[in-house]
């Protein structure tokens, strides 16, 4: 990131989306009196305790205790940083993003945007070298492929010349270098990594350029060179074709992941368009989680010898803990010695497109696998099958799939497992917020800070109320004094602005559980509420303060001159 996103900026965009809108594209809500309902995106229920409310611009799950923002949503439920939670959700208001520059000496400042400016002039310069005359070579290979001119036009294809400084020779050298496009000897001398090949620019979920991949025309080695990792490119995390077939579609039913640039190319001409590969690394939960945040389901798809059913075996292995409900994976390996390039040019797309379906199910996979060297008729075999899988299986996160394979390895292993994680607890509310138990003051204090969080505006019954931040215990003093500061100088117009100010802060927590504990309208009006909150706290203290007094007088000591006068003016308004 090239700088800190303003805070200014955040207050408007959660005041421009409208929380109810953000969680209905995702999640279609159904109108329940002030607020909108729906089965929690976040556990598994059949009735829905999943609350959102336009007023506060909050959700809430009753029954897991999920709650929070539009920005905590989408960190939630796409399983995003915060950083690119906010990214998201201003492309999701069409809010352009602003960012404040951070000045930080120390540490060298990577411009990342320069990173993308030059990746993005060097895939021009390549496409124009392919059309050149030293594309040649590279256009003849890609007739004799069978790539058409408008696929290699979408997939931006290019030819990186045979020479070696083509790139060092028109960008700047440091741009380059940091690009991981050239190669530095020890001598400090550098040339172009990429020389005389065929060139698949690599761009990330946005389309920005991030690395590139390579091949040679002829057989020499090796085959395919990509990117090194960089501070933009990352091949654990990132896919091939990912940007191109969001421009497709935006939510495609299902994503097929396969292993090479020119499978996906393949595909996608011959009318499978729903292709991404891996960056010649192993299919990791990095990659699974990016995917699943554009479809519910995802087919692995690999060659059908030795090494591909181990690769689909690691790839599944990878994916177990992202399998939260509604998401599934298939596993479809492909006959001896085709690739999806060749099988799909000999199958057409409607065959292909029906082998996808017939897809092993990730459960009947992980079974099958697991159990096709062990005999199940005898003990040892079950035995080893529940010491192979128990551990896999406690990778998935808990809910229905990860009940139902458990329930499948009890079927098959004829044994009673205990599994500790299920059924789902829901997380444990801070101390400050918990209700019940407490003394009435607390009661009233956490009802005060619980409706400022949630109509931030009544903050101004409370101003010149000193008593109520010298003689209120310490905790719920530092709370109250932070939230009153904070709503005096943001005003912040309404609860998500609020608490998103106090995210990574101490307080959060409290806070958030706060904005929960009345998640309906107080019957009496907010602000008769309210004010009647502080009247009777302040007279809970006053009495306190008396009997403190009196108790001081009993046991023999003498009042101050201050506590005596307050001993009376108590006394007088206490009666
Ligand atoms: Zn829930």
């Amino acid at each position: 990131m090239s700088g800190k996103i303003p805070r200014q900026f955040i207050d408007d965009l959660l005041l421009r989306v409208d929380l109810v809108d953000l969680i209905d594209s995702h999640v279609p809500l159904k109108k329940s009196g002030a607020n909108y309902t729906a089965r929690c995106p976040f556990h598994n229920e059949k009735s829905p305790s999943f609350s959102v409310s336009r007023e506060r611009q909050l959700y809430h799950c009753f029954g897991c205790g999920a709650s929070g923002d539009a920005i905590s949503f989408l960190m939630t439920f796409n399983h995003l940083e915060f950083v690119e939670a906010v990214e998201d959700l201003a492309m999701f208001a069409g809010m352009p993003l602003p960012r404040e520059e951070t000045f930080t000496p120390a540490a060298p400042k990577l411009d990342l945007s320069r990173g993308y400016q030059v990746l993005e002039a060097v895939a021009s310069f390549y496409l124009e070298q392919l059309k050149g005359p030293e594309g040649q070579a590279a256009r003849a290979y890609l007739l004799r492929r069978g790539v058409s001119e408008q696929i290699a036009g979408e997939f931006m294809l290019g030819y990186a010349p045979n020479r070696w400084e083509a790139l060092l020779s028109r960008f700047e050298r440091q741009a380059l270098i940091d690009a991981g496009m050239l190669v530095v000897r020890e001598d400090g001398k550098a040339y172009d990594r990429f020389r005389g090949r065929l060139m698949f620019p690599i761009r990330d979920k946005r389309s920005r350029v991030i690395g590139f991949g390579g091949r040679v025309l002829d057989d020499s080695q090796p085959k395919y060179l990509n990117s090194p990792e960089t501070a933009v490119f990352s091949k654990g995390r990132e896919v091939y074709g990912l940007a191109e077939l969001l421009q497709r579609q935006a939510r495609p039913p299902y994503i097929l992941v396969v292993e090479g640039y020119m499978d996906v190319i393949a595909l996608t001409q011959y009318g499978v368009t729903s292709a991404v590969a891996t960056l010649g690394t192993a299919t990791s939960k990095a990659h699974v989680d990016l995917l699943f945040r554009f479809t519910q389901e995802l087919v692995l798809c690999f060659d059908g010898d030795r090494a591909g059913r181990q690769a689909a075996w690691r790839a599944v292995e990878a994916a177990l803990p992202a399998l939260r409900d509604g998401r599934r994976i298939r596993v479809m390996l492909l006959p001896q010695g085709q690739d999806p390039d060749s099988w799909v040019r000999e199958l057409g797309a409607q065959a292909f497109e029906q082998q996808i379906a017939q897809a092993m199910l990730l459960s009947d996979y992980f079974f099958q696998y697991l159990s096709a060297d062990l005999s199940l008729h005898g003990v040892e075999g079950r035995a080893s099958l529940l010491a192979l899988a128990k551990p896999q299986l406690e990778k998935i996160p808990v809910g229905f799939f990860r009940d139902l394979m458990f329930g499948r390895l009890r079927e098959l292993t004829g044994k009673r497992l205990a599994d500790k994680q299920s059924p789902a607890r829901p997380p444990r509310m801070p101390q400050g917020a918990r209700g019940g138990g407490k003394s009435p003051e607390s009661n009233l204090l956490r009802k005060i800070l619980s409706l400022l969080v949630l109509y931030p505006r009544l903050a101004k019954h409370a101003v010149n109320q000193d008593w109520l931040l010298t003689d209120i215990e310490p905790a719920g003093a530092a709370v109250l004094q932070s939230l009153l500061a904070m709503i005096a100088q943001r005003q912040p117009e309404n609860s998500a602005v609020l608490l998103e100010y106090f995210r990574d802060t101490p307080h959060y927590n409290t806070l958030a559980a706060l904005a929960n504990l009345s998640w309906d309208a107080p019957a009496g009006g907010e602000e008769g509420e309210f004010r009647g909150a502080l009247t009777q706290l302040a007279r809970l203290l006053r009495e306190r303060r008396m009997a403190d007094l009196i108790e001081k007088v009993r046991s023999g000591m003498k009042l101050t001159p201050e506590e005596l006068a307050e001993f009376r003016a108590g006394g007088k308004l206490g009666a």
